[in-house]
């Protein structure tokens, strides 16, 4: 048998992170008492009429502008009528023809360092619907429209993708970049993103595409590399034994691990897209586009640009970037206080490896951006010295304790009074008499044991700076007169 090789697209839904649904004004909460978030629009009363949500339309132009589609200035809703128990209306409102985005892509960057560039079709807005209860007990079919309403967009790719596992780095990476953008709130058990998968196997090399099946609904990266790891096999079986795959919807049985069909081509839907007649097209103004534009976040040559700007090292700006949620804690930091090189320094050396430890993203430590700022003031204005600051660092970090009311409250702070330093110099000289003479005949690097001594003494809150010109003068006037005398 030829060698086979898997084609992969995917349809993405993800829930717009509005408060209100796409219609109207009940609000998109999950969990509510059922039927309770519901209005005649979206439970479908006769008359009642929709009115565009303005803040989905902002939301799905922007997805569209980060992965580089065009956004349409001029879209389209249509009703996709088909019955299920749980659609009032009888019919879903979706975008057919335009969509509000078309075009875009994203580029993965794989295991073995090279490059994959997926292209997307199209973006389309289009409202959710409610939920079907099965009560088995009582035998009965319930319906919660809560869900109905809910606004979605719809990314569609191009069966660009070869593999589970790119097919999850995609979906993975497409879900981090439209959770930063505040696109989604991306919360998967509650399927506020979820994707339908579409594959097909064809003779390697071959232009022509085989017999596709398409996977419904799965609602976690896992399911997806297992859903298609599993057709691969299957579709690969039916081939190798010389059938053909039929086309068909497929549902993955998360338990067992395999998938199982739903319906065949026969008895697919015909929808029956027509313009929603209940709503004007949709417009959006080149100065909203302009607006979103601003608001997205830098690519990463800007954003090492603006790091750059700030007085960071290139290479500084470069690992800063490689760490997720890095760079916007740096800039939080930043804000407070504008001194970026320190700042960096404290995250590098510090902070960052302290997150890395626990496995926490530097968003949801406790020890937050102002906290960090704090810190680096202390250490510029010689409240702290660098080893109090190691030495504490982990405890702060814990606690997520701001180190200027520690400071305050504990004691900490370095000690730059010559008066309080002198009694400690004196009972380090006189405890390490052979190294201070040492130092007197010419060993200068002695100096900085002496010093750590002081340190010692201290317990790290003295200024290393005074505490070595004292340490200097005291050993002097105390053993000039021994040095020279073994001269
Ligand atoms: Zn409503």
């Amino acid at each position: 048998m030829e060698t086979m090789e898997p084609v992969i697209g995917l349809e993405i839904h993800a829930q717009l992170n509005t408060r209100t649904k796409l219609f109207c004004a009940c609000p998109t909460e999950f969990g509510a008492v059922p039927n309770t978030n519901v209005c005649e629009v979206c439970t479908g009363q006769p008359g009642a009429l929709p009115r565009m949500n303005g803040k989905a339309l902002e939301l799905a132009a922007k997805a569209g502008l980060a992965l580089g589609s065009a956004v349409n200035r001029e879209s389209l809703f249509s009703r996709k009528n088909y019955f299920y128990p749980d659609l009032p209306n009888g019919f879903q409102t979706s975008q057919l023809d335009p969509p509000i985005c078309q075009g875009g892509s994203l580029t993965l960057e794989l295991g073995d360092g090279t490059e994959k560039t997926v292209r997307l079709n199209r973006i389309h807005m289009e409202d959710d619907a409610g939920k079907c209860l099965h009560d088995e007990k009582r035998g009965l079919s319930l319906v919660d429209l809560n869900r109905a309403g809910t606004p979605l967009i719809e990314i569609v790719t191009e069966p660009d993708l070869s593999s589970a596992s790119e097919a999850v780095n995609f979906l993975k990476k497409l879900h981090a970049l439209l959770v930063r953008l505040g696109v989604t709130k991306g919360r998967m058990e509650e399927g506020e993103f979820r994707c339908d998968v579409n594959i097909s196997l064809k003779p390697k090399g071959s232009p022509v595409l085989g017999t596709r099946a398409e996977i419904k609904n799965l609602n976690s990266f896992k399911f997806v590399g297992q859903a298609i790891e599993y057709e691969i096999e299957r579709q690969t079986g039916v081939y190798g034994r010389g059938g053909s795959v039929s086309q068909e919807t497929l549902h993955f049985d998360s338990e067992k691990g395999e998938t199982r069909s739903l319906r065949s081509k026969e008895e697919a839907h015909d929808y029956r897209y027509f313009p929603q007649p209940d709503l004007p097209p949709v417009e959006i103004s080149g100065e909203l586009l302009a607006r979103l534009r601003e608001t997205l976040p830098p690519t990463p040559e800007e954003a090492k640009k603006r790091l750059v700007a700030l007085g960071l090292k290139p290479r500084q700006a470069e690992l800063l970037l490689e760490r997720p949620g890095a760079p916007e804690y740096f800039h939080e930091a930043h804000k407070i206080d504008d001194d970026a090189p320190r700042i960096y320094s404290l995250m590098e050396e510090l902070f960052l490896p302290a997150c890395q430890k626990e496995g926490l993203d530097p968003s949801d430590s406790l020890f937050a951006p102002p906290k960090l700022a704090a810190l680096a003031k202390l250490l510029r204005d010689g409240t702290v010295g660098r080893r109090k600051a190691q030495e504490l660092f982990p405890d702060f970090f814990a606690k997520g304790s701001d180190p200027s009311e520690a400071v305050r409250s504990g004691n900490l702070s370095q000690i730059t009074d010559p008066s309080e330093l002198l009694p400690m110099v004196e009972k380090v000289a006189g405890a390490f008499e052979k190294e201070a003479k040492k130092f007197l005949s010419g060993e200068e690097k002695i100096l900085s044991f002496l010093v750590g001594q002081v340190m010692k003494e201290s317990r790290g809150r003295a200024c290393p700076k005074t505490s070595a010109e004292l340490m200097k003068n005291h050993v002097k006037e105390r053993f000039a007169g021994a040095a020279k005398e073994t001269v």
